[in-house]
């Protein structure tokens, strides 16, 4: 999972377009927190700054000066094709014989061995082992006159999740795979206060020379800069967005709609809008569900912090208990942050998680969490509970148990790493150590949801996918790296 973002800022300060795309980026770090980069255009020439780490220390006010241009676009990822290497950081950037362009991908490509096969010069011409890189390089290798022209040349070739914001020496593009699995918004930047009075109407929403677009993977960012949400990138749209123009709409495929719907249950923010729906309201419900569905006696509800709150607080006003947070979480503990080893783990130490002993002590505990996908944190935090003084642990999951491996972007790629895919229910209960353990029914989402199943993925919990898969799920992450040879056959 990654997180894109693209804005179009015309009259604004020299570097506005990057400063907007570096802080709707920041709306969306808990999208990808292992590396982050910016591109920007000044109509005639590409600049970009990426490097590893997180948003704020990646893109800091030193490097903003250098990044001068109109249009811009960002990239935080969390890898799902390719190592954690300064090289696969994003946007990727290429010089091709017609155009230079930048990207920033989130999703996965399900056929890259086969687009491999497509590139003249082969994997030796790529600088990098992503699917995007490989995807940056046939596109800039496309002889089509025109950016746009290219896309629709290449991308019916190209399978899988794709929800990018491509740059080049005077646009900002957005594109949805048919599926569109991932989500991509289109957002209206207000004016420069600066421009007032300087010749543009004083409308917000005049669609004349003034007005700046943007593109994000969630609505939570177009409010952080400020801008108005229009509506999604629709599956299998192109849209094209430059200085003074309204947004052009190019159709390069039928729409088949599969929005993944673990962004709704657990990874997009709960103050970002998807399908129409608020996602902390839509969670909210998804806990009401599950104390329909799972009820048990106890004292209180309590959530696993931060993602299963409004999943707890639905549950508890669904089962007339109380709501109490029984555990405090540190928000500064990264990804990149020291892991304990596991000789530290015995020794009881916890970076991220500490139990409130004066609401857990002596009580039975409902602890509900959005999912279990290897069951090794839920074991803990059962522990960490019981050591508190907790004297019953009852488990809930505010979404099905996941059996299936996600190809589309999500990195649970190798299924026998899913607890799911290798226990049964009682076998997983009694591996995490609770009294019981009860997980939403996928009728439960979408009783949640009120929308119909047609309009999803479900795949890691029903194993229909949408698009087709690789078999060979193993070697998939690393599909770029492997020798020559091999990644061609
Ligand atoms: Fe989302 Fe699961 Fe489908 Fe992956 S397989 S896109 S995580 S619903």
């Amino acid at each position: 999972m990654c997180g894109v973002f693209g804005a179009v800022v015309p009259g604004g300060e020299p570097t506005e377009a990057a400063a907007i795309a570096t802080l709707g980026l920041f709306a969306l770090q808990h999208r990808g927190q292992e590396s982050a980069g910016v591109a920007v255009s000044d109509g005639e020439q590409l600049m970009l700054y990426k490097d590893l780490g997180m948003i704020a220390t990646v893109l800091d006010e030193r490097r903003l000066p250098s990044l001068r241009g109109n249009i811009a676009i960002a990239h935080c990822r969390y890898s799902t094709t390719g190592s954690t290497i300064w090289e696969n950081a994003q946007p990727t950037y290429r010089q091709g014989p017609r155009r230079a362009i930048a990207i920033g991908h989130n999703g996965n490509l399900v056929n890259t061995r086969e687009l491999l096969s497509q590139l003249s010069g082969g994997r030796a011409r790529l600088p990098a082992s992503t699917d995007t890189e490989l995807l940056t390089a046939l596109l800039a290798d496309e002889p089509a006159a025109d950016t746009v022209e290219a896309l629709q040349r290449v991308l019916p070739r190209v399978r899988g999740a794709f929800s990018l914001v491509i740059l080049d020496q005077r646009r900002v593009i957005g594109v949805r795979d048919p599926h569109g699995f991932r989500p991509l918004v289109l957002g209206r930047l207000p004016r420069p206060e600066h421009a007032a009075g300087a010749g543009y109407g004083a409308g917000l929403f005049d669609d004349d020379a003034g007005t700046g677009w943007c593109l994000s993977s969630e609505t939570a960012s177009l409010d952080i800069v400020g801008a108005e949400y229009v509506r999604d990138v629709q599956p299998g749209e192109i849209v094209v967005l430059e200085a003074g123009q309204p947004p052009r709409s190019v159709r390069y495929a039928d729409a088949d709609p599969a929005l993944c719907v673990f962004e709704l249950i657990y990874f997009a923010r709960p103050d970002s809008y998807m399908e129409g729906r608020n996602l902390y309201e839509v969670r909210r419900r998804m806990g009401e569900q599950l104390a329909q569905e799972h009820a048990v006696d106890a004292d209180l509800v309590m959530p696993v912090p931060d993602t299963g709150a409004p999943a707890a607080a639905g549950y508890a006003e669904a089962s007339g208990l109380p709501y109490r947070e029984g555990m405090y979480r540190n928000r500064y503990a990264g990804r990149t942050f020291i892991q304990p080893s596991q000789g530290m783990r015995h020794r009881g130490v916890t970076v991220k998680l500490n139990p409130l002993r004066a609401v857990v002590a002596g009580k039975r505990l409902i602890v509900v969490d959005d999912s279990i996908v290897r069951g090794t944190t839920t074991k803990r935090i059962v522990e960490i509970l019981r050591k508190a003084g907790a004297t019953e642990v009852h488990v809930r999951i505010s979404a099905p148990p996941i059996y299936h491996p996600c190809f589309y972007g999500i990195d649970t790629s190798i299924e026998t790493e899913l607890i799911a895919a290798t226990h049964t229910e009682a076998e997983i209960r009694e591996f995490i150590g609770a009294d019981s353990l009860g997980y939403l029914s996928i009728r439960g989402v979408l009783a949640a949801l009120d929308l119909p199943y047609e309009q999803f993925c479900f795949a890691c919990f029903d194993g229909i996918y949408p698009e087709p898969v690789p078999y060979d799920a193993a070697s998939r992450k690393f599909v770029l790296e492997e020798p020559v040879g091999a990644a061609r056959g």
